[in-house]
């Protein structure tokens, strides 16, 4: 059994990855299966470097492999790259999700969008591994229903007539960013025979 230990706060995010490991000879952990607290700040510049800042963060925890992600939002109308990396603190600097996706959805509605997700893997081999992956899509015209988190509920993928929020996991974790970056990832496991 590959262990890793995957080194969010964020439940959906867990939650997902346990979804998206199903069937695979993978054990997930989280830091509560470990009483590791870490909220580390993420002043990086990049996905990469944010991805590597939360993985480094717990580093002095664990032995174990550590999965630590970085992932966000780009909307054109916004600008290059933006909110991307910090696609967080915009909702919250905004009155948090519900507004802000309020906010995006009227102004915005129609725009190109697209996700991204860094998966980092560390303590496997000496230089931390990258996957990334991304899903395309535009911003919706409503603020939908939401089985999901964060963006979700406004951000309709290429190919589908609902958001994010309206699939099923099921359906998300087929086309998602994370979803793009995890499958890159499990190749990797497999081609260096350790799942
Ligand atoms: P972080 O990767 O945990 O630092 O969070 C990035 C932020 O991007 C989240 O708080 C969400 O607002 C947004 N985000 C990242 N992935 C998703 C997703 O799959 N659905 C909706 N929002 C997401």
């Amino acid at each position: 059994m590959f262990e890793i230990l995957v080194a969010t706060n964020n439940d959906y995010k867990l939650d997902e990855y346990k979804e998206l490991f199903k069937g695979y000879d993978v054990a997930l952990y989280s830091l509560k299966d470990f009483h590791i607290v870490d909220d580390p700040v993420e002043d990086g510049n990049s996905y990469e470097e944010n991805s590597l800042i939360k993985a480094k963060s717990v580093q002095n925890s664990t032995e174990m492999v550590i999965l630590a992600d970085d992932s966000g939002i780009e909307i054109d109308a916004l600008g290059e790259n933006l909110p991307g990396i910090f696609s967080k603190r915009y909702a919250e600097s905004h009155g948090g999700s519900k507004k802000y996706n309020e906010f995006l959805s009227k102004n915005h509605y129609g725009s190109e969008a697209h996700f991204t997700c860094c998966i980092v893997l560390l303590n496997l081999k000496d230089e931390p591994l990258y996957f990334i992956g991304k899903c395309y899509g535009e911003i919706s015209k409503e603020v939908t229903a939401n089985n999901g988190f964060g963006y979700d509920p406004i951000f309709i993928p290429k190919g589908f007539n609902k958001t994010f929020g309206e699939l099923t996991k099921d359906e998300k974790n087929k086309i998602s960013h994370r979803a793009n970056a995890t499958n890159k990832l499990i190749e990797y496991l497999k081609n260096e025979n350790l799942i």
